[in-house]
């Protein structure tokens, strides 16, 4: 049975890192190890990566079925969404029974799961939900790799604090408390932007926004294949040979 007697309502765009370290202040909690206790009955973990583990016992700890909480909390508060598409469909029968929010979450790649460690954020964006959510956050779609800016205002994510250096992200540990200024007085609120990133970061940004945001499903691997020779075919490169493929990357790596 649950004790969990609340936890907070996400935020557009939030992290489920960010809804736990919410869930720490609001609560009153003294130390990290009593909010890892009452979300996930567990000692401090790292919570990172695609689909943070032990995120079916927070699912199981909220009001109403383990499944429809797990597949709500996979679909808003992680970066998930963006990986589904392309993780390919599972073999045998279909199952129409459920959602598709965690199909394909044990094909996630493990290098991906890896990279994770940290925890990125834009100044412009702490400082305006604050004011149109009543709360500052942190959000997913900044955590994606090969963002490197905002979607919405262009400016390059920090991960870390610009003046002492103290990265945002530590191992065990829930995020700062983004209303709070760190311990060396640089404080998100009233940062100002000190670097505007590229028209093709902004792209890529945009990009990895939109797909979080509409949701796609698991997409079979022919069909995905044949999108990319159609796509390749159209940009010009010839697909099927060598020196086409050779091109294709050599295009890919330039532009990015
Ligand atoms: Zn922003
Ligand atoms: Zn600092």
């Amino acid at each position: 049975m649950s004790d969990l007697l609340f936890f907070p309502v996400s935020m557009p765009d939030e992290m489920l890192h960010s809804r736990v370290t919410r869930y720490h202040y609001l609560s009153g909690n003294r130390t990290a190890a009593e909010t890892y206790h009452d979300l996930f009955a567990s000692k401090p973990f790292s919570i990172g990566g695609i689909v943070p583990q032990q995120i079916e016992k927070l699912a199981g700890r909220l009001p109403g079925q383990l499944e429809s909480n797990l597949a709500e909390l996979i679909s808003n508060n992680t970066t998930f969404p963006a990986y589904r598409p392309f993780l390919g469909v599972r073999q045998g029968p279909e199952d129409h029974s459920g959602s598709h929010a965690f199909d394909g979450v044990v094909r996630i790649p493990r290098r991906e799961e890896s990279i994770h460690g940290k925890a990125k954020l834009c100044p412009t964006c702490v400082q305006e939900d604050l004011i149109d959510c009543g709360s500052a956050y942190w959000h997913r779609s900044h955590h994606i790799p090969g963002v490197s800016v905002c979607w919405r205002h262009g400016d390059s994510l920090i991960h870390a604090c610009p003046k002492c250096s103290h990265p945002f992200y530590r191992k065990l540990k829930l995020l700062p408390n983004l209303t709070e200024p760190c311990a060396c007085g640089w404080n998100p609120l009233n940062a100002k932007t000190t670097h505007k990133g590229s028209d093709l970061e902004k792209k890529v940004a945009l990009f990895a926004h939109d797909i979080l945001q509409r949701k796609l499903p698991p997409i079979g691997s022919a069909v995905l294949s044949s999108c990319y020779v159609r796509q390749c075919k159209k940009r010009g490169f010839v697909f099927g040979n060598n020196a086409g493929i050779a091109k294709l990357f050599d295009s890919i790596q330039s532009a990015y």
